[in-house]
């Protein structure tokens, strides 16, 4: 097994983990980022960002992830292309293996592992992807505006989503399997009373439809009556849960039911010291590029003053 030993590690290489790179390489902790198997993360899988501040004309996703990196190498942060396959937080310092040939002992570790938006698992939404297939209103609501569009899903995200795109497009129709919505009360009401918005419930979708200039429309069942209809749509947009990439943490990091690594309010500690979380992987409510940066520069803050006061405790 080969082996390193570094002072901040970071694991992950989306907006939060090269924000932690930049801040932590500038402070002269000599950074080492593990990309994961997605390097550049979610914004990769993205055209155009429009709503990340000092980009007036917008920026297109993949560039904005290689100008990121090439910030964070300008200070001297180093950037490996691999995926940190286990973790061992028993002992200080910190341990992480890339597939056990790799051994990285890190005196504090950023997690910047991000989510993974949930898909229905139909071809169309490959086929269609980015081209009025999304998972994230708020990012792509905008290119929608004047349309017709649908959400699928029935928790606070989806009740959020419609809302949002309420604003911005003619129509919206919301999906929903069931004959309730999990969403909380308030965004239900809100949901309810948006005249256009319109819930087809206990309905699943079997098919999106598109051509050339992209989606066109969805093909949905009623699962009680087994009624199929087309609607007519422009955009669909998936609001069925995110998994949080925290699968390899587990049982090592505090985290609530759904995987989403729990901070210190206010922070990015987690329950081990020397270990910080940042981006969507601690953050289930705002999951945007510019919030994972926020937090990113905190988590690269925090990693600083932990080893200060290490340093301390050892003179
Ligand atoms: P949730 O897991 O809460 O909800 C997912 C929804 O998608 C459920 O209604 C589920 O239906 C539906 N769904 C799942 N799979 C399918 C499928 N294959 N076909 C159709 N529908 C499907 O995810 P959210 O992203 O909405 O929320 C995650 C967490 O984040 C929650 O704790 C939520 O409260 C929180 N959140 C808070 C916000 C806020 O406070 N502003 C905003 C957004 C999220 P079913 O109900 O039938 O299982």
């Amino acid at each position: 097994m080969t082996k390193e030993a570094v002072k901040v590690l970071i694991i992950g290489s989306g907006p939060a983990g090269y924000t932690a790179a930049i801040y932590a390489a500038r402070a002269g902790l000599s950074p080492v980022l593990y990309t994961g198997g997605q390097p550049g993360g979610q914004l990769t899988i993205t055209n155009d960002v429009e709503n990340y501040p000092g980009y007036p004309d917008g920026i297109n996703g993949p560039q904005m992830m290689v100008d990121f990196q090439k910030q964070a190498e300008r200070f001297g942060t180093k950037v490996h292309n691999a995926l940190i396959t286990a973790v061992d937080f028993s002992g200080y310092p910190l341990k992480v293996t890339v597939d056990e040939k790799h051994e990285v002992t890190a005196e504090s570790v950023i997690i910047a592992t991000g989510a993974t938006a949930k898909y229905l698992g139909l071809p169309s939404e490959i086929l269609y992807y980015n081209k009025g297939v999304s998972a994230c209103a708020v990012c792509d609501g905008y290119f929608y505006r004047g349309k017709e569009v649908a959400v699928v899903g029935a928790g606070d995200s989806a009740a959020e989503e419609a809302t949002y795109l309420s604003k911005l497009c003619t129509k919206v129709h919301l999906i929903v399997r069931r004959a309730e919505m999990r969403a909380s009360k308030i965004m239900q009401q809100r949901v309810i009373s948006t005249p256009n918005i319109e819930i087809h419930w206990n309905t699943e979708t079997e098919d999106i439809l598109g051509d050339d200039t992209g989606v066109t429309g969805v093909r949905v069942f009623n699962n009680k009556t087994g009624e199929k209809k087309t609607i007519p749509i422009q955009g669909f947009f998936l609001a069925i849960g995110h998994k949080p990439n925290t699968d390899i943490f587990k049982d090592i990091i505090d985290m609530d039911e759904t995987g989403y690594i729990k901070v210190l309010p206010g922070s990015t500690k987690t329950n081990v010291p020397g270990v910080f979380a940042v981006g969507d992987a601690a953050d289930k409510v705002y999951r945007q590029a510019v919030t994972a940066a926020g937090t990113g520069c905190m988590g690269a803050l925090d990693a600083e003053k932990f080893l200060v006061a290490k340093e301390l405790e050892v003179a």
